[in-house]
């Protein structure tokens, strides 16, 4: 895939950030807070591994926001304009066990790249919206098992694996 694809920024242009692969999902979210945090309809959210979300060049500064889940979200903000390049939703890094980044579509060079395979929290979707008929909608979230490609599923699992060999690495080292 040409670069510009998975090359993404802020909009001072001072952030400058790349995936590194696919992405596991991509969520349209019709939560009240998406809203209130985008002044928008919804938030468009490309899921990837943290560690395959590179941060290439600029200054960046994450705080802690609200969530459904009542467990918050870092939001992480180019430090010079402001702008909302990703997000890390706690709840959803303790339920897959992996660090994900939630990116926001919008900041990526071509945002229509990465359309949604899924909406969520539709229970709040603005009325006026239209979403395409053959995406798969859900009034809160879903079961990863059942809405994942077998892919995303295969690289959660392989990252979760390696994280945790980290882990094990890590604490052998601490205490030597
Ligand atoms: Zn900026
Ligand atoms: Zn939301």
């Amino acid at each position: 895939m040409p670069d510009n694809l998975h090359m993404g920024g802020c909009s001072c242009g001072r952030v400058r950030y790349r995936l590194c692969d696919t992405p596991l999902i991509v969520h349209a979210c019709h939560c009240r807070m998406c809203q209130r945090l985008t002044g928008s309809t919804n938030v468009i959210n490309v899921l990837l591994e943290a560690e395959k979300v590179v941060l290439e060049q600029g200054e960046v500064a994450s705080q802690l926001a609200l969530t459904p889940s009542g467990e918050g979200q870092s939001i992480t903000r180019c430090t010079t304009c402001q702008v909302a390049i990703w997000s890390e939703y706690h709840v959803f890094s303790k339920m897959s066990g992996v660090a994900t980044r939630f990116v926001r579509a919008g900041t990526l060079d071509r945002p229509d790249h990465f359309p949604p395979d899924v909406h969520i929290f539709t229970d709040t979707m603005q009325p006026h919206f239209l979403a395409r008929p053959d995406v798969p909608q859900f009034p809160r979230f879903y079961d990863l098992a059942r809405v994942w490609s077998q892919s995303s599923l295969k690289r959660l699992s392989q990252t979760k694996r390696s994280t945790q060999q980290r882990d094990r690495q890590g604490a052998a080292t601490c205490v030597t």
